[in-house]
């Protein structure tokens, strides 16, 4: 126990109240850590950290990322920005602020402790990829004057300003570049496809298809995604990525809707809108890397996470009241 102590951090987790960051939260905090969660609530809510405000080692903070942060940390976690199309194009300005602005605030924070800074990147650097499955060296295929552009433009920029103040400044840097997850405690009206498809289908409403649904996405579950972004944090100092994260069963959106319509047992019936500009054809991982750097290798499949899932969001459709 006495070692387990020594051993102790004090981890700042930014977007800490959001779907992953909440998740982290509990996974830092089991491991003996410290845990700050700074969160401005923008897509993240109280309900996701309500079990951890008793937490001896568990300190929230409702502070917005564009602004400086002052604070004493061994180690950051840069997770807070909105994920979900619906949200991040609410207030695109905002967006690529917070993209930004909070990147410059938290590797100031880094540099000025020198301690070591991870940054949640995304697939969508790659945009609509010309490659597949994505390698880290492909440089990606991204409007940048579009719909999607706040987001995906300012990951990138996120991404540029790490390895800039990692070659000018010496800060620890360590890159991950997230794919499409999910699981439990995303948000039942954030406008992913997961969560839309399994409300959708527990209130037997027509599935929302956008476009003809042969646009592909690579889903990977919470837990083994959380596992791989600590597995990253801890690895050698000269392991600073960008590292793809993500599970590289790939499967069409129609093949998702059915899958969750046949799990389900539900009525619903698929329908099909316009398909939102800019809305990446294929995606899928190739993650050799974190294999091999950080013997990282997703095995939740689909099926199993779905069940998961579907469990979460059958008990938030049981609470008479939700919090959210
Ligand atoms: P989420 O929306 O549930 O969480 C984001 C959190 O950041 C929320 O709690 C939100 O309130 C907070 N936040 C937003 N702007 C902020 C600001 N200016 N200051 C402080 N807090 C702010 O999304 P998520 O799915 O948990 O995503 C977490 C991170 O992982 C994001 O950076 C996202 O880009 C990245 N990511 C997620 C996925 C995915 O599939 N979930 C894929 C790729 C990348
Ligand atoms: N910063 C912060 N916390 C710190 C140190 C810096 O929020 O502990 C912010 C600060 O607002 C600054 C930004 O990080 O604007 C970038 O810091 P850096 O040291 O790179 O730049 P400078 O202060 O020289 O502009
Ligand atoms: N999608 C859909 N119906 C929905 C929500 C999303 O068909 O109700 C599609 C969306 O157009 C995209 C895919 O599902 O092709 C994944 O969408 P999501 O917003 O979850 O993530 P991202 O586009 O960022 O990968």
């Amino acid at each position: 126990m006495a070692r387990h102590y020594r051993n102790r951090k004090r981890i700042l987790v930014t977007g800490g109240a959001g779907f992953l960051g909440s998740h982290l939260c509990d996974r830092l905090l089991d491991a003996g850590n410290e845990v700050l969660c700074v969160d401005n609530l923008f897509t993240g809510t109280k309900r996701n950290i309500d079990h951890l405000h008793s937490h001896p080692q568990f300190e929230f903070m409702r502070h917005d990322v564009t602004f400086p942060l002052y604070v004493e940390v061994d180690q950051i976690y840069n997770l807070a920005c909105p994920a979900s199309p619906v949200h991040y194009q609410h207030d695109p300005v905002q967006t690529a602020k917070t993209s930004v602005h909070g990147a410059i605030n938290m590797l100031g924070l880094a540099k000025r402790l020198k301690c070591p800074i991870l940054q949640a990147s995304t697939s969508e650097v790659y945009g609509d990829p010309h490659m597949s499955p994505q390698r880290e060296d492909y440089w990606g295929n991204v409007n940048p004057i579009g719909l999607r552009s706040c987001y995906d433009e300012g990951k990138r920029c996120a991404e540029t300003l790490f390895f800039d103040y990692h070659r000018q400044h010496g800060v620890p840097i360590k890159v991950a570049r997230i794919f499409n997850t999910y699981g439990p405690r995303m948000h039942p009206r954030d406008g992913r496809v997961v969560s839309n498809f399994i409300g959708q289908a527990l209130n037997n409403e027509d599935i929302t298809i956008y476009g003809d649904g042969s646009q592909t996405r690579s889903f990977c579950y919470v837990d083994e995604l959380v596992d791989g972004l600590i597995r990253l944090m801890n690895s050698d100092e000269d392991v600073i990525g960008p590292i793809n994260l993500g599970n590289p069963g790939e499967f069409s959106i129609k093949e998702l809707a059915e899958k969750i319509i046949a799990y389900t047992g539900s009525q619903s019936k698929l329908t099909f809108h316009d398909l939102p500009s800019d809305d990446p054809t294929q995606r899928r991982p190739d993650i050799t890397r974190a294999q091999q750097l950080l013997g990282w290798d997703p095995k939740i499949k689909l099926d199993t996470g779905i069940a998961h899932t579907v469990e979460y969001f059958q008990n938030l459709l049981n609470v008479k009241q939700p919090q959210y």
